[in-house]
């Protein structure tokens, strides 16, 4: 009887033991996943400073603009949301359709919910309001 316990016990554990196994490898995968969403988007920061760069130094030698006007503007487009902060907030705003108000994704041109038109707001999100 003692034998017939301990053996329940046993399958018991080893089904446990598997159920943890695979869940611990489910876990590594979502951990590589995001491991590799984080260098994806270190690459494509690291790219945009790279046309950022670029895109100054065109600006910079077809204008009489300075390092400090750019400074400048950036303060002062920093400034746009109320908040001196490194990062005009109004960007991350959620899109909302203004038919129905539904939340939209960026770079649709229907609402997905009542088939509304969508206005282009112009390049960036904050439009410079
Ligand atoms: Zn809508």
């Amino acid at each position: 009887m003692v034998d017939l316990v301990n053996l329940g016990i046993g399958i018991a554990a080893h089904k446990r033991i598997g159920a943890i196994r695979s869940d611990m490898r489910s876990q590594k995968r979502n951990l590589d996943e995001s491991e590799l969403t984080a260098i994806s988007m270190r690459q494509d920061i690291e790219k945009l400073y790279l046309l950022v760069e670029a895109l100054w130094a065109i600006v910079k030698t077809s204008t009489n603009l300075t390092d400090e006007d750019l400074s400048e503007l950036v303060r002062q487009i920093d400034e746009q949301d109320g908040r001196q902060d490194g990062r005009n907030s109004s960007n991350a705003q959620v899109l909302k359709c203004d038919n129905c108000g539904k939340t939209l994704l960026r770079g649709q041109t229907r609402c997905a919910y009542c088939g509304s038109e969508l206005r282009e707001d112009g390049l960036f999100r904050h439009n410079g309001k």
